[in-house]
């Protein structure tokens, strides 16, 4: 019995230095929000799911107005579809880039309509895609111009990121009448963007929020601590009738999408209460990973 509880230690202890040595979020702090426990670990494992989760599309479908999911199971792809021709957020990785086209070509419309591509933030399972839906569809690609470093060093087979327009907090853009506005949210990364645009429905106007992780890197310098004071109050102050996020799992995307078409269920994606859930979680992890290392300094 004490040489298996010995083992057991021993082995649980060997993988919090696999885990340590590869880079992954350690298990501590741990935060309560709405009665669910999370650690910087299990936000990133629900996050990304396995990579089967990373790589496969999720059944595509409209969320609201002219809104659509084309993404993966663990990696979103918003199209926005409008008399101009159409805008996509989120490229993802580069090898989803044929399943996200096939996705749109599901739902009746053309990838090659695509005339403007748009991202949430500067790490490759959101914008490694970005030069192969430049090279299939000519779109113009924005990007937040405090992101533009990273975006440069992504350079997947060595091509460069395409970067056709920068903008900075506030600004638009508008393609067949509907615009979209960007909100700098940094501290996930510099130039972290949160994209918000009305879309219509049945004769009504709703906010809809593209929101950029608000996940607290391993490491908390004071720059990035400023940034995520910044950012949640920002974000809060949002008006949000339809809150979407970058990762599904920031907004309940599978078990909404499991209610499309129940009774009395008008759209499960039009949920303003559940608008600051997201913004909750991460700031509770951020502020007890401040707690852990007051000042800003190194998780671990
Ligand atoms: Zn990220």
């Amino acid at each position: 019995m004490k040489v298996t509880s010995s083992l057991a230690i021993a082995l649980a202890f060997g993988a919090t230095i696999v885990a340590a040595q590869q880079g992954g979020p350690p298990d501590t702090p741990a935060v309560t929000v709405r009665g669910q426990v999370f650690t910087p670990r299990t936000i990133l494992a629900r996050n990304m799911g396995t990579e089967e989760d990373q790589t496969t599309a999720f059944t595509p479908h409209k969320i609201v107005g002219n809104v659509y999911y084309v993404g993966m199971r663990t990696l979103s792809s918003f199209l926005i579809v409008t008399p101009a021709g159409n805008i996509l957020i989120n490229s993802t990785y580069e090898r989803n880039v044929p399943a996200i086209k096939k996705s749109v070509e599901q739902l009746g419309f053309k990838f090659e309509d695509i005339r403007i591509l748009l991202g949430t933030h500067a790490h490759g399972d959101h914008q490694e895609g970005d030069a192969v839906v430049k090279q299939l569809t000519g779109a113009q690609v924005v990007a937040m111009a405090e992101d533009v470093p990273a975006l440069q060093n992504m350079r997947p087979g060595g091509k460069d990121h395409p970067i056709d327009r920068q903008i900075k907090h506030g600004d638009t853009v508008t393609l067949g009448g509907t615009t979209l506005t960007a909100h700098l949210t940094p501290g996930h990364t510099r130039g972290a963007t949160t994209w918000t645009m009305q879309a219509q429905e049945g004769g009504k106007p709703y906010n809809v929020v593209f929101a950029s992780s608000l996940r607290a890197p391993n490491t908390l310098t004071p720059a990035i601590v400023a940034e995520f004071e910044g950012t949640f109050k920002a974000f809060r102050a949002l008006p949000c009738d339809v809150p979407l996020g970058d990762h599904p799992a920031q907004y309940d995307m599978q078990a909404r999408h499991s209610y499309i078409g129940k009774e009395g269920v008008l759209n499960p994606f039009i949920a303003g209460h559940a608008c600051g859930e997201e913004a909750d979680v991460q700031e509770a992890m951020f502020r007890a990973q401040l707690a852990q290392h007051p000042g800003g300094a190194t998780a671990r």
